[in-house]
C-alpha cells in the first residue's frame, strides 16, 4: 500500500485567437481611457464586466453599457506558490475575484499592497492603474488592486456573488 505517488510535469501553452464583438470591444477600449465599463442585461439587470455580449442566464443580447466603479471588494481569493512564465512576482502573491461596485460578477486580477497572511475575502480594493501611454485594450491596464483601507464590506453585501 505504499505506492509512490505519480507526477508528470509536461510545459503546456495554448495559443487562440478570439474576437472580442461589439461589447466587449467598447469595455476594452474604456479600459485604455482608465474606465471600467460593463454591460447590463435588459431582462435581470445584471451588470456584466468586463462585457459578455450575452446574458447567460436570459439568452439575451447585452446592449446597454454602463460605468461601474473602480473599487470593489475581494470575494474570494488564491495565494500563488508557483511560479508562472508570464510572471516575475515575488512569491508567495493573491490572485484574487474583484466584484467592483455596480457590477454583478467578480473577475479575477491580481491583489497587491498587502501581506498574504492579511489578505481575506469582504476585503475592499481599489484598481491601479498602468499610466495611461502604457495601457492596452486589456485587464492589464490595471496593474494590480491594492486594499482601500474602508472597513470589510459585510458577508451578505456580497454573498450572492461568489
Ligand atoms: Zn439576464
Amino acid at each position: 500500500m505504499s505506492e509512490k505517488p505519480r507526477v508528470s510535469l509536461a510545459p503546456v501553452r495554448l495559443e487562440y485567437r478570439a474576437s472580442a464583438g461589439r461589447g466587449l470591444s467598447r469595455s476594452l477600449a474604456a479600459l485604455m481611457e482608465g474606465r471600467i465599463v460593463g454591460q447590463r442585461c435588459p431582462v435581470c439587470a445584471k451588470v456584466y464586466v468586463p462585457s459578455r455580449g450575452a446574458c447567460p442566464s436570459c439568452g439575451v443580447v447585452l446592449s446597454e453599457d454602463v460605468v461601474v466603479s473602480e473599487t470593489g471588494t475581494l470575494v474570494s481569493f488564491c495565494v500563488v506558490n508557483i511560479p508562472l512564465a508570464d510572471r516575475s512576482l515575488p512569491l508567495p502573491y493573491v490572485h484574487g475575484s474583484v466584484l467592483l461596485d455596480g457590477a454583478d460578477i467578480p473577475f479575477s486580477h491580481l491583489l497587491q499592497g498587502l501581506p498574504v497572511e492579511e489578505v481575506r475575502m469582504g476585503l475592499r480594493v481599489r484598481a491601479e492603474w498602468v499610466p495611461g501611454p502604457e495601457r492596452k485594450p486589456s485587464l492589464e491596464s490595471i496593474r494590480c488592486f491594492r486594499p482601500t483601507g474602508e472597513p470589510d464590506a459585510p458577508f451578505h453585501a456580497y454573498m450572492e456573488h461568489l
